[in-house]
């Protein structure tokens, strides 16, 4: 049965994608499970074949369980996936089946969005977005809830018509394609605008007038930003600042013991969320595979992001495909209000430079290349709009202390 509300593929033609099989969505990744999914699992009999619980419960909600490394259970040491191999595509959970892509319903359809945590999608390698219309739709009739309308909420209280959140959508947009702007200064912007969605009062500025507001401030860039220099960030922002990228790159394992952790596990948890806190010294492991820096000090020392050529395009289209693919505010992002998603997606921008440049010092280049972003990036979307814990009110709450101050332009200034 065709489901009735209307599919939009992420219409931005200068992005590609098909799966080249490198198994890395496997690794590091926590596959959360519907109760369709866990009945083909039981129907696979896999508990009796492994002698071993598959799925493990975690504040309430059921995941694959994993290897030791982080690696998935099913995942094979030749990278195929085992019940892919077994049964067939059809028959893996559907988060495995959707990924890298994402369903979010808004009040005009659903739309695909992706996540740039696929190596694929950050090279920009493969088939047209539209070639993936049939499976998405397959999927689509898997999720029944994705049919839900949910439109966006403006305010707290207030849920924006589809022409009111179109118009910031493509204000936005229109921003970050603008030709001839330097990245720094298009990221720069992109943080002022979100900084001045935050202080507007949307219960006053309804329906035109938001498209006015929106194509005032647009309009104003890149000038005002030379009219409103900001200082460096302090150390108050720049502690938040780590905090915040040890939230994105911090994952819980599920390897069967997350119900009673050891207090070795808390405790190593909590030691490293420290030393990010306090940022002197030696550096916790950053992610899989990656060699360590030196210290904080050598992160601090390394120069900005090598913001241009290809590196740019790689931001820019993620930025692009997460505010026109629905990954940016309500139900592909916690449900959070447009503001304080764009809000989110700019402190994002501030982690992905930070953790760059953390990446290439522990590569000992001398600049922050395409390399550590792309590397970087795949980190840092993985766990946005998934990770319970990035939807939290604590989260929220540092998105207020940053949008004081200027904090978000500091932040990113600093890093691009
Ligand atoms: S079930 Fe298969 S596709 Fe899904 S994460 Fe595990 S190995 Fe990958």
């Amino acid at each position: 049965m065709a489901s009735a509300v209307p599919l939009k593929v992420l219409d931005l033609r200068e992005q590609r994608y098909s799966c080249h099989g490198c198994g890395d969505c496997c690794r590091d990744f926590s596959v959360q499970l519907r109760d369709e999914d866990l009945d083909r699992l039981r129907e696979q009999r896999w508990e009796e074949r492994l002698g071993a619980p598959v799925t493990v419960e975690f504040r309430g909600r059921r995941y694959l369980r994993q290897q030791p490394d982080g690696a998935c259970l099913f995942l094979q040491p030749d990278g195929l996936c085992r019940i892919h191999a077994e049964f067939g595509f059809d028959e893996k959970p559907v988060a495995c089946r959707l990924f890298p892509f994402n369903l979010a319903p808004d009040a005009s359809g659903v739309r695909a969005g992706l996540n740039f945590a696929c190596s694929s999608v950050r090279a920009n390698r493969g088939e047209a977005l539209s070639t993936h219309r049939r499976d998405l739709d397959r999927a689509l009739r898997e999720v029944p809830e994705a049919a839900t309308i949910a439109p966006p909420r403006l305010d707290r209280d207030l849920r924006a018509e589809p022409s009111e959140e179109h118009s910031i959508a493509e204000g936005l947009d229109a921003w970050l394609k603008r030709p001839g702007v330097p990245l720094s200064i298009r990221l720069d912007g992109f943080a002022w605008l979100a900084q001045s969605l935050g202080a507007a009062s949307f219960a006053k500025v309804r329906g035109p007038r938001i498209r006015e507001l929106v194509d005032l401030l647009v309009s104003a860039l890149p000038g005002e930003l030379e009219h409103l220099p900001v200082e460096p960030p302090g150390g108050g922002q720049r502690r938040m600042l780590r905090q915040a990228v040890f939230a994105r790159i911090e994952d819980p394992r599920f390897t069967g013991d997350e119900r009673k952790p050891s207090i070795r596990a808390r405790l190593s948890q909590w030691n490293r969320s420290r030393r990010f806190s306090r940022g002197r010294g030696a550096v916790p492991s950053l992610a899989r595979g990656w060699r360590l820096p030196e210290d904080f000090e050598s992160i601090e020392a390394m120069p900005k992001v090598d913001a241009t050529g290809e590196t740019a395009d790689l931001v820019i289209r993620w930025l692009r495909a997460s505010i026109l693919g629905g990954r940016a505010w309500g139900t592909g992002y916690y449900g959070w209000p447009i503001a304080d998603g764009v809000q989110a997606l700019a402190l994002d921008v501030a982690c992905l430079g930070w953790l760059a440049r953390a990446h290439a010092a522990g590569e000992g280049t001398a600049a922050v290349d395409l390399a550590s972003v792309a590397e970087a990036l795949g980190r840092i979307d993985r766990a946005r709009g998934r990770a319970v814990w990035l939807g939290s009110a604590g989260e929220r709450l540092r998105l207020r202390y940053f949008a004081a101050d200027d904090g978000l332009r500091r932040l990113v200034r600093a890093n691009w």
